[in-house]
């Protein structure tokens, strides 16, 4: 590990940060509820137990941060539908069993489907190539990060025999729709240092400004993470709303211009629904027509067969989580009939889950 990690993970600067924010804390005098954006805030969250470094009356929520947990089950039903008609599906490893309505891809891989692990989009494009008398699908999941590399892919002439299955999301509107959940009622938001590299942190401008709520984008190990809520409580405390960027070693404010010009000329933003929280406008990342000729939609039948819904799958609260509203162990199912072995919802299959992190490090991971 780097000398520069390292100090990001120096115990007597986190612990010093926590006392700033029990300070802080004294000065709001009332209780403040912070939300996270990001997998991997929550998993150095949980990892480093720095919610038992928190003062009393500071909540550190999760949001709609994980990819494959907001992926929708329609979408999951539709890369099932694709690997039914025989093509060769490509996905993350995460997205494999991530349940359906019916099935998962695991679960058609057990019938017979030709169903891939890949780790990124060139790799679906190197299964094309590899086998170029099959159709490869590449079910192609994730925020900004993921979708950019998918539109790079799609710029530089893959093979014809491949097509994205696109379920790509774009995560400000979704902030957009939890800061106006009144049940939810945010103070500030943690973003996502990874999703920024590629953004930018300019790209939260206009939602302070809107929403009058602070954003601050925050890096992934312990001190990055108290830091980044030592800033969000300073706005709080002022009663103002700024934008910072608390991880400058990886963020500028105008991103990867690249990037995000090869992901804009190949998905343009549409309405869709994310997994038990709301149907978004603007938050899904489909592709542009001029790119229809790799849309497996065009190509294939993907109106999925649908089963009756499943009582337990009817039980999980993985909406509520991803919403802030909810904590893992709040779900009946938390721990007994779902569990990282035997998933009922997403947020227990993906490593940036929160049930499958809480289950992780003990259940609680306050403790
Ligand atoms: S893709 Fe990166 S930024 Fe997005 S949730 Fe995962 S780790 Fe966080
Ligand atoms: S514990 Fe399982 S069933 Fe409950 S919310 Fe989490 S993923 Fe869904």
């Amino acid at each position: 590990m780097s000398e520069e990690t390292l100090q990001f993970r120096d115990p007597e600067q986190a612990e010093q940060l926590a006392d700033r924010l029990e300070a802080l804390m004294a000065e709001i005098d009332g209780s403040v509820n912070l939300m996270h954006v990001c997998g991997s805030h929550e998993q150095a969250i949980a990892k480093f137990g720095l919610r038992s470094m928190l003062p009393d009356g500071l909540s550190l929520r999760m949001g709609p941060g994980c990819p494959v947990c907001v992926t929708n089950m329609p979408e999951v039903d539709e890369a099932v539908a694709v690997a039914k008609q025989g093509a060769i599906v490509a996905t993350y490893g995460d997205m494999f069993r991530v349940p359906g309505t019916t099935q998962s891809l695991a679960d058609a891989r057990a019938d017979g489907a030709r169903v891939e692990i890949v780790y990124s989009a060139s790799e679906a494009v190197d299964l094309a190539e590899e086998n170029p008398d099959e159709e490869v699908v590449f079910f192609a999941t994730g925020f900004e990060t993921t979708a950019a590399p998918t539109a790079a892919i799609l710029v530089d002439d893959p093979p014809e025999n491949f097509w994205v299955l696109s379920a790509h999301k774009y995560v400000p509107p979704a902030m957009e729709v939890v800061a106006e959940m009144p049940d939810t009622d945010i103070d500030g938001f943690l973003a996502a240092g990874h999703a920024a590299t590629i953004t930018g942190y300019g790209l939260f401008e206009p939602f302070v400004e809107e929403y009058e709520i602070p954003v601050v984008v925050g890096g992934f190990e312990p001190v990055d993470v108290m830091l980044g809520i030592e800033r969000l409580l300073e706005y709080i405390r002022e009663d103002t709303a700024g934008l910072e960027n608390a991880y400058p070693r990886c963020v500028t404010r105008e991103g990867n211009r690249a990037a995000l010009e090869t992901m804009w000329s190949v998905f343009e933003k549409t309405s869709g629904e994310w997994r038990g929280i709301a149907e978004i406008p603007g938050a899904n990342l489909t592709l542009r027509e001029e790119y229809a000729d790799y849309d497996a939609r065009e190509r294939f039948d993907v109106e999925p067969e649908t089963g009756g819904p499943d009582p337990l799958t009817e039980q999980c609260v993985c909406g509520d989580i991803m919403a802030g509203k909810a904590d893992p162990d709040e779900c009946d199912l938390f721990g007994e009939e779902c569990t990282p072995g035997n998933p009922v919802g997403a947020c227990m299959v993906s490593s940036e889950g929160t049930c499958k992190i809480w289950h992780e490090y003990g259940g609680h991971p306050d403790l």
